[in-house]
């Protein structure tokens, strides 16, 4: 970072969705400048422990979406330790720019003049497809990707749900756990095929990492299974022969 201590300035960052080996460098290097670094509960053990002992922490633990008054005093908070002039980051789980309520807090720092930088994270949806040995598109299998959520403002969330039934397609449902049983209505009322490959990863890249590999007809149980936040790799099987869970524990022993 090149500014001054003295100018308010916020830097937005994606912490990935758990394992320190998921952090961007740039990522690293501003944790280590950092003053004040407010935190989401889903950011992982791993990437705190990376946090130098004189940064003061705070927990905003929300995980998803939170009310909006919860929200607006994040926003306040973010807001109030800038504007003195310190080096504040504010570190989201997976990438800050999906699912992750940024704009509400933009908007308040462009409504208190303080400038910000987003640095952005590797997102759940990638670090599971890896976690399974899959690709997210594939040549001749899916032309497009599409990053979903399972609960938004009004409830359970509305989707393309004809599009997103066709075979070969491939959607990653974020916050899908509650909305399970909704989402595998939509689909097989619009056509899905009953043995449509699903993945459920629950507790990506942490030490308890969950591969749930299931179908659209047995995706609530699958859902019931994970034990934490979990991700819905629609039209996903978990390869047979996935390699990358046994190299990830061995990186975190
Ligand atoms: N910004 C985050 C998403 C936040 S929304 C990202 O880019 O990954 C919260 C949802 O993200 C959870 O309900 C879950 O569906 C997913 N999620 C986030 N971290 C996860 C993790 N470590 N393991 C599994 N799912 C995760």
């Amino acid at each position: 970072m090149t500014n001054a201590p003295s100018t308010p300035l916020v830097t937005f960052i994606g912490a990935g969705p758990g394992a320190a080996a998921h952090l961007t460098l740039g990522a690293y290097q501003a944790l280590q400048q950092a003053d004040v670094v407010i935190h989401d509960r889903l950011v992982g053990a791993e990437v705190l422990a990376l946090i130098p002992e004189n940064v003061t922490l705070i927990d905003v633990g929300k995980e998803g979406f939170g009310t909006s008054t919860d929200q607006s005093k994040i926003d306040a908070l973010l807001v109030a330790q800038a504007l003195p002039g310190r080096r504040v980051v504010r570190l989201k789980g997976g990438d800050c720019g999906i699912f992750g309520r940024m704009d509400e807090e933009m908007e308040a720092l462009d409504a208190a003049g303080i400038a910000f930088t987003i640095l952005p994270g590797l997102t759940a949806a990638t670090v599971a497809a890896a976690e399974i040995g899959q690709s997210l598109t594939r040549r001749g299998r899916n032309t497009a990707l599409r990053i979903l959520t399972g609960y938004d403002v009004a409830g359970y969330a509305d989707h393309d749900w004809a599009g997103i039934a066709r075979s070969g397609e491939v959607s990653a449902i974020y916050m899908g756990k509650k909305s399970a049983r909704f989402i595998q209505g939509r689909l097989l009322m619009h056509g899905a095929a009953h043995d449509t490959p699903v993945s459920v990863v629950a507790n990506v890249s942490r030490p308890d990492q969950q591969i749930i590999g299931a179908t659209l007809a047995t995706l609530p149980q699958a859902v019931a299974e994970a034990n934490g936040p979990a991700i819905i790799l629609l039209g996903l099987a978990p390869r047979a022969a996935a390699n990358s869970l046994p190299q990830l524990q061995e990186a975190q022993a």
